[in-house]
């Protein structure tokens, strides 16, 4: 659809999109013109005025919706009017709620977006891979573009591993892991709330969170090696309006996918916010690690891995 310096509207990474959405410091940025669009610094959700203006300004190719650190549901349809307007084409990137989309869990934008990108590793809980899907209308430039264009040999082992998730995102027991999934997200952002933590727009509606660790005086960076020595593994993330560079931060980030797939439910999302608010209440405190790393193994004992291990 692009010729590289071809204009894009995509969500700046610092406020929640991703690095292949026209970072300077990714090809998509180098090979593009971007014009980033943010969220709205009272809300901190994405705002639709600026996206529309921006559009009408610097009339972009291509619009992207979707991004890798938002807490929230991204709804496509105004999306799809804005490009609509400027002649643009959508594409959505749906590479995080992509297993929320497919169990209706989060607005979808099929039939809205002219493509939808995914991984298929994140909530699709599948191989390390990625999906583009597209409409009849770009069918053949897709398929152009993936072969000859960037595309080598197939890795067959992916493509079956993908055929197995797919199948698996078909049943009811992966909906309600979903639900669950969701469901977990909310239970640990009301925990971490409830003890005193700010979270970067409030809440959440989808499988992560984003905690904003400046009003305790902490980095980002500080509190993902705290907690790292607790063997409570999260990503250390830039919030909106940071004032960090990406290799410090302001926050951290935390999703719920891998902890639901062993089985926890809400009340043990109310034991990991204790366990992450005892870390980060004392940093530097190695007795409280200790304690900690206790609590994390006592934790996931009772949720083992494989099934094999109960027998
Ligand atoms: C994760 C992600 C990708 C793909 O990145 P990988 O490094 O291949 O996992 C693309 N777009 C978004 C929005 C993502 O969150």
């Amino acid at each position: 659809m692009l010729k590289p310096g071809d204009t894009v509207l995509g969500p700046n990474l610092s406020h929640g999109g991703h690095l292949t959405a026209g970072s300077p410091v990714n090809y998509s940025g180098k090979l593009y013109s971007v014009v980033p669009y943010g969220v709205r610094r009272d809300t901190e959700r994405i705002d639709l005025d600026e996206v529309r203006d921006l559009a009408r300004r610097h009339r972009p190719k291509l619009v992207i919706a979707g991004g890798s650190a938002f807490p929230r549901a991204i709804d496509f349809v105004p999306f799809g009017q804005i490009a609509r307007e400027v002649g643009a084409v959508l594409m959505a990137d749906i590479a995080h709620p992509a297993g929320l989309v497919a169990a209706g869990l989060h607005p979808s934008p099929v039939g809205i977006a002219d493509f939808v990108t995914t991984t298929t590793h994140k909530t699709l809980r599948g191989p390390r891979g990625g999906m583009v899907m597209c409409g009849q209308a770009h069918a053949a430039a897709l398929d152009k573009t993936v072969m000859p264009g960037v595309q080598g040999g197939p890795l067959m082992h992916v493509i079956a591993a993908k055929a197995v998730a797919f199948k698996e995102a078909l049943t009811p027991e992966w909906r309600a892991y979903q639900r669950q999934v969701v469901g977990n997200a909310r239970a640990l952002a009301d925990a971490l709330l409830a003890r005193g933590w700010r979270l970067v727009s409030g809440g959440t509606d989808t499988h992560l969170l984003l905690v904003d660790l400046s009003p305790r005086g902490l980095t980002g960076k500080q509190a993902q090696e705290a907690l790292d020595r607790a063997w409570i593994t999260v990503n250390m993330n830039t919030i909106p309006y940071e004032t960090r560079s990406p290799m410090v931060t302001s926050g951290v980030r935390i999703g719920t996918p891998a902890v639901t797939t062993r089985g926890m439910k809400e009340p043990e999302m109310a034991a990991i916010a204790a366990l992450i608010d005892r870390v980060l209440t004392d940093i530097d405190n190695t007795a409280v690690a200790a304690a900690v790393r206790g609590g994390v193994q006592e934790l996931t004992a009772r949720f083992p891995l494989y099934e094999a291990r109960r027998r």
